[in-house]
């Protein structure tokens, strides 16, 4: 194996190529952003905006979505007719039997457990925004987006309940009677002195 091949990036490169490989297919984190704090704002209207969009960052810094994200490019090799075989048209024409899609879309969402994966569920059968528009876009002549409205879709969903689950923190803080435990109280300790048998 040539050792000078690149093939694991860090957090940040991962974010920054997500973004661009986004980018190129027409999909800004924002809008992502704009699908989570729509399918939030069900259950908290007065989430910020800002949080989502950070979820929908975040959530592309996995390693995990970074496959899945750079992946969606079997959808260009599609538009170029590059595969052979049934596959070619299975994935051109977008043929609803295929599955496979949302396999990787479930999969991106699991990563948020069931709720991640329900959230995932709602984005996909309810269409909205930018995962509504690449489905639309994605039946025009010389465009395929099989495998990115789902994997945009599962991004929006585990930045979602990601949104949640900060949100739920947030409100736990808030409890008066909360109190942040040191690991050297667990022990008995005082003042980080450790405790001795
Ligand atoms: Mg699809």
């Amino acid at each position: 194996m040539n050792k000078n091949i690149r093939l694991v990036y860090n957090r940040d490169e991962m974010l920054q190529l997500n973004i661009a490989t986004l980018r190129s297919r027409g999909v800004e984190l924002v809008e992502i952003a704009k699908i989570a704090h729509q399918q939030q704002s069900k259950y908290h209207p007065e989430i910020d905006f800002q949080l989502c969009l950070e979820s929908v960052e975040k959530i592309l810094t996995f390693r995990d979505v970074f496959h899945h994200v750079q992946f969606a490019e079997v959808d260009r090799l599609a538009e170029e007719k590059m595969f052979k075989g049934p596959i070619q048209d299975i994935l051109y024409y977008d043929l609803g039997l295929f599955g496979l899609d949302e396999t990787l879309g479930l999969d991106v969402a699991r990563n948020f457990g069931s709720i991640g994966q329900t959230n995932f569920g709602d984005i996909d059968v309810n269409k909205k925004g930018i995962v509504a528009k690449l489905n639309e876009d994605g039946k025009k002549d010389g465009h395929c987006h099989t495998l990115l409205d789902d994997i945009v879709g599962a991004i929006a969903a585990a930045a979602s309940t990601r949104v949640a689950q900060v949100m739920s923190e947030d409100q736990a803080l808030e409890n008066p009677s909360y109190h942040k435990t040191s690991i050297y109280e667990l022990f008995g300790d005082q003042k980080g002195k450790k405790k001795k048998d």
